[in-house]
């Protein structure tokens, strides 16, 4: 008797879109084969060779990619700035909002009055969103309590969401996001708390996955950066960083001697920090939602981006303030039409690049024998289709970890 070999289920019926090496290396007519929640084979279905398995899927058509990854959130926060968005487009300036109270500020308040049941409820939603339309993996931040407590707080609500929901979520420590309104004047001191205080309480308690900041003038300086990065390597915590949004100031560079798994947004960024990301493997995250809200017209260099090599993720950048947004595929289009990237860059930049953002993609982020059957049935008939839709829901099937979501 021949030994036959055993899958849990076999996938066939579409393209398979794998993302391998970060292209759409499509297999047409493929088969996915699972076992204990990872890909077990994946190829033509032709090869697919004598096996037995509990369940047998024919999709009908349509393509396969890798689950999506949102690699860049602030998904847990109280309030919202709704009203806000109405007062700037009747013309109040954002520093006559900010000096009534509005701004970041305001997101801090309703978030350290938050209790901990009511941010979890709120962020519950907008992550409804975000899996409806093929997310599997999503990162959050901290970076609206800016106390310890708050700032925890929303750290424990985003590891109750990875309890709670089938979807990985990575957190990032931001709690040099802003300066708290006690620390006027005192951007120093309240780096020094953060450094010496919170990231090892924080990396105690097993909170955080990374740790990012907020690097422009209106937040945190380059030395100060330099502090918390020190203080993070020190504790084996992976880095992030907020980078050249409103100006030039060499963050992105800053990011990518350290190491940093990434460098986000990116509007100001040179051909010298592309050449540093390059050379450290930093990827670049764009983020094209807060781009269109705040109307910049400034855009991350793409060119030098694509003539370095630089890994090229997108991501939600899901924020009250600056990008309100609870779709992904959304900001396909949105990397297409607005940065120019090719709808198989945007994919990439969803998928395998976002993996690498997250340092996850030896476990997600392509079709790959080994990683985790985390994928999604569309039934479209192009890859393109995806940054094509201009908002809106796709139908779509996901699978998590082997299992229909
Ligand atoms: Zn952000």
């Amino acid at each position: 008797m021949p030994v036959s070999v055993q899958y849990d289920s076999v996938w066939t019926g579409a393209t398979l879109v794998t993302l391998q090496e970060g292209r759409y290396s499509a297999i047409p007519d493929g088969a996915i084969a699972v076992r204990d929640g990872r890909i077990a084979w994946l190829g033509p279905r032709q090869a697919l060779g004598p096996h037995d398995a509990r369940e047998y899927q024919d999709v009908g058509g349509g393509i396969i990619t890798p689950g999506l990854i949102d690699c860049h959130t602030h998904l847990v926060f109280g309030g919202d700035r709704s009203r806000e968005f109405e007062q700037r487009l009747s013309g109040v300036s954002y520093s006559e909002i900010a000096a009534a109270g509005g701004g970041i500020l305001s997101t801090v308040r309703a978030t350290r009055d938050a209790d901990e049941d009511h941010l979890l409820a709120a962020a519950e939603q907008r992550l409804a969103l975000l899996m409806a339309e093929g997310v599997t993996c999503i990162e959050i931040k901290s970076g609206y309590g800016l106390t310890l407590d708050s700032e925890m707080k929303m750290l424990r609500v985003a590891r109750r969401l990875a309890e709670r929901h089938p979807i990985d979520i990575k957190t990032s420590f931001l709690a040099a996001h802003a300066l708290p309104p006690e620390y006027h004047g005192r951007a120093d001191d309240y780096i020094t708390l953060i450094c010496e205080e919170w990231l090892p309480a924080v990396a105690a308690a097993g909170l955080a996955d990374a740790v990012d900041g907020f690097c422009e003038h209106l937040a945190f300086s380059p030395a100060q950066i330099t502090r918390v990065f020190e203080a993070a390597t020190r504790l084996g915590l992976p880095l992030k960083l907020h980078a050249e949004q409103l100006s030039s100031l060499g963050g992105s560079t800053l990011a990518a001697r350290f190491g940093a798994l990434s460098a986000d947004h990116l509007e100001y960024a040179t051909a010298d920090d592309a050449r540093a990301m390059a050379a450290a493997g930093t990827v670049a995250v764009l983020l094209p939602g807060a781009c269109y809200l705040l109307r910049e017209s400034q855009m991350p260099p793409v060119a030098h981006f694509r003539q370095q090599g630089v890994k090229m993720a997108l991501a939600s950048d899901s924020n009250p303030g600056t990008s309100p947004a609870c779709s992904l595929r959304l900001m396909l289009n949105m990397g297409c039409t607005l940065f120019h990237l090719t709808p198989e860059e945007a994919l990439a930049g969803v998928t395998l690049h976002a993996a690498h953002a997250l340092g996850v993609a030896p476990e997600q982020g392509s079709l790959a024998v080994g990683k985790w059957a985390n994928f999604v049935h569309w039934p479209v008939a192009a890859p393109a289709e995806l940054a094509y839709w201009l908002g809106g829901q796709l139908p779509c099937t996901v699978i998590y970890r082997g299992r229909r979501r």
